[in-house]
Parts: C-alpha cells; structure tokens; sequence
C-alpha cells in the first residue's frame, strides 16, 4: 500500500495570460468543443457568450489558475474595470477516480495518448459510461463573478474560452479540476498498469542478472541538459477568488508573491550566468534594505506609500533610497545612508587616488567631510563607500541625491553624472 502523503504533488497550476487572438476559432480539439459546448449550450443569454468570447479574443483575460473544483482569472472590461472571476466545476469522488484510473490503466495505448497530450474518444465513451466523465456537460460550468450576474455573464464565458485554447495544449487541465495534478495522476496509473500486467505471473520478481544490467547502461540515452533560464519570472496565483480568508490581505500576499518570484529568477540568472562559481555569494538583505527593495520593485503608487510607512521612511526618502537602489542596490544605499568617517589608512589610499584621478589643471577642487567630498560651485559630490567604490551625487532642492552607478576611481564616478 501507498504510504505517501495525501498531497505530495502540485494541486494548483497558474497560466499565463495568453496574447490577444483576433478571428481565431478558441477548441481544436474534441475535448475543447466538448467544453465549450457545455458553456453554450447551458448559458440562457447567447449575447453574453458572444461577448465573453470577443472579451477572451481580445486578450481581456488574465493569469489563469486552476485548482480542484475551479478556475479563477481576473477579467477587465473594455475601460479597464477587472473583474475577478471563478468557474466552479465538481470535484470527482474517490470512486469516481477508481473507476477513471481503473479504465486509463486497462489499455496500454490510453496513458500513451495522455502523454501526447491526447484524449482517446473511446476512454472518454467508457468513463462517461461508468458515471467519471471528466468533460463536463450541460450546467456543470458553474459562473461565479463580482459584476453580480447570477448566470453566466461575458466574464465568466471570457474564462470559459480562454480555458479552452489551455485545454487543447494540455488535457491535464480538466483532470486537475476534476482533482488530480499530472505528476500524481501519472503516478497513480503507473503503479495500476505495473500492477495489472505482474498480475498473471503472479508476485515473484526474479530482478535482473547484474551483467545484463550493466550492459544495459551502454544504450540509455545520455542525459537530458539542464534548462536554460525561462523567459521571466512566472506569475503567481490569482488569490481573491471569493473564499473570504480573515485578516489576509490579499494585495500585499499576491504583491509579495510576485516580488519573491522576480526575485528567484534574478538569483536563477546570477548562478546561470558564466563564471558565477568564481563569484562571492551576496550577503542576506537587511529588513531595511528589503522594504527598500520591494519599494522598488512596486509599481503601484499606493503600495509604495504603504511599504514606505511600513518601513518607517517619509516619501521623500524612500523616493531617494529606491533611486540609490537602482544604482546599485545594498552598496549604493549605504553611500546615500551611511555617513561614516574613514580611518587613516582608507583615507590615505583614498587620497592616493584622488590625486591619481586628474591632471593637475583638471583637477576639481573637493572639500573632505569624512567620506564625502564635495565641489562647492557645482553642487557635485563624491562618496567613499565602505567597499572602496566612487559615488556621485548631486545637490537638488536642498538634498544630496543619488547621480549614477559607482565606479572604482573617482574621476570616473564623477563623469557618470553630467551635472
Ligand atoms: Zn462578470
């Protein structure tokens, strides 16, 4: 018997929104006419179908997520206003999977079919006879949608279409809402098959002669490459879908989420990029330095006022902290924060080179206060950083701001700001 977890596997998968897809018919395939039959069939006002498939065609609609029992899209009309959007479909009980699995196992070429992302028409004969019909029919697609339409309205039906173009890539789609991801579907109708075909010898496994083994290992095929880094960070689920969970606050959970996988495909990038195993590791972000980050990240006005207030930092500080930020992350904002005084021997390499920096007639004249060295008629700046790196800055309306990237010699630094 199985003693693994309940549910070890993904039970929820998120797709991104697809391209607009102007005079384009939205099912393939068998199974994706199926499925938009039971949206068409079973809505009572064909206006809205014909408008949520506009909608869909016009790529109104966003992220996809599906998970056991239903999909849940944001959807915006033509101004703009989105709408979160659910389409419930029934779960399968564990007798309906025993029966489904039981009749997918029993033909070799059915998990075939599956894995070529196939529906066999004869399996799906079968499971609707035996009451396990994945494809849902008439009134089993289940609207749910803040505009306040009781039945299917054109958000819903927008859905509905944009999960048909999935489901003609990927059958899997409509047994995940039935219940069962693909690693764990496969993986239970593997151990059916191996099961069904040891069978007829009876339990006694002899194994294989080692020599025969070994021989063996000369024709597996080598192994496949590793994969190369993806597009872009993927998008995370759509979480407002209506279930009211307490005190969650779901902007920020869905902000935090897409945040932390930008983030992982920067880190992706870094430890993929050639001679990154000669690279030192960075050091962990402070809780300072983070909100500073995630600041920057956000695009939404009011989610940097609340970052900025969570993180205790005025607007306007937190305004000159991102834009140090984007010149150089945790360093460049310890130059705009970190007002600290060299000691004798950092002063005198950083004297050195100074004065290696220009010719003599070139030379601007700077004014020490500990690391900071400032031209007093142009209003530019210099900035040691601790880490031995030149940052140019500027006087603006009364406060020092951040000019440009660092750089390891000062002439250098100061270049980088026009002025
Ligand atoms: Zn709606």
């Amino acid at each position: 018997m199985s003693t693994r977890d309940p549910h070890p596997y993904p039970r929820e998968k998120t797709f991104p929104a697809l391209p607009p897809a102007p005079a384009r018919g939205f099912a393939r395939t068998w199974w994706g006419h199926a499925w938009l039959s039971a949206l068409e069939d079973s809505a009572l006002d064909g206006e809205q179908v014909r408008q949520g498939r506009r909608f869909a065609r016009a790529g109104a609609v966003g992220a996809v997520t599906v998970r056991p029992g239903g999909l849940t899209a944001v959807v915006r009309d033509r101004d703009g206003t989105a709408h979160r959007t659910d389409v419930l479909v029934q779960e399968f009980t564990a007798g309906q999977w025993d029966r489904l699995l039981g009749l997918a196992a029993g033909e070799s070429g059915y998990i075939a079919a599956l894995l070529d992302r196939e529906v066999p028409p004869e399996l799906a004969e079968d499971a609707a006879a035996a009451g396990a019909d994945p494809l849902p029919g008439i009134g089993d697609l289940d609207p749910r949608c803040d505009c306040g339409e009781w039945d299917h309205c054109p958000h819903t039906a927008a859905l509905c279409y944009q999960v048909a173009r999935l489901l003609d890539q990927d059958p899997f789609v409509l047994l995940l809402l039935r219940g069962r991801g693909e690693r764990e579907l496969l993986g239970e109708l593997e151990e059916r098959s191996s099961a069904e075909a040891e069978a007829p010898q009876g339990a006694a496994d002899e194994g294989v002669p080692a020599a025969e083994a070994f021989a063996a290992g000369a024709v597996l095929p080598p192994l496949p490459a590793l994969p190369g880094l993806p597009q872009g960070p993927g998008q995370p689920p759509a979480l407002d879908t209506g279930a009211e969970a307490d005190g969650l606050d779901v902007d920020a959970v869905e902000f935090l989420a897409q945040a932390a996988a930008s983030e992982a495909y920067r880190q992706l990038a870094r430890a993929l990029a050639p001679g990154h195993a000669d690279r030192a590791p960075a050091a962990p972000l402070t809780a300072a330095e983070d909100a500073v980050r995630l600041t920057a990240e956000a695009g939404d006005v009011r989610l940097r006022a609340r970052l900025s207030a969570a993180a205790g930092r005025g607007r306007a500080e937190m305004e000159r902290a991102v834009l140090a930020w984007g010149f150089g992350g945790a360093p460049a904002l310890a130059a705009l924060e970190d007002d600290w005084t060299p000691d004798r021997s950092a002063l005198a390499r950083a004297r050195a080179a100074l004065a290696a920096a220009w010719a003599d007639e070139e030379a601007p004249v700077l004014r020490r206060v500990r690391a900071r060295w400032t031209e007093a008629d142009t209003g530019r700046q210099l900035r040691l950083g601790r880490e031995g790196r030149w940052w140019p800055y500027r006087r603006e309306a009364g406060s020092w701001i951040p000019a440009g990237p660092s750089a390891p010699d000062p002439a250098s630094a100061l270049a980088a700001d026009p002025g």
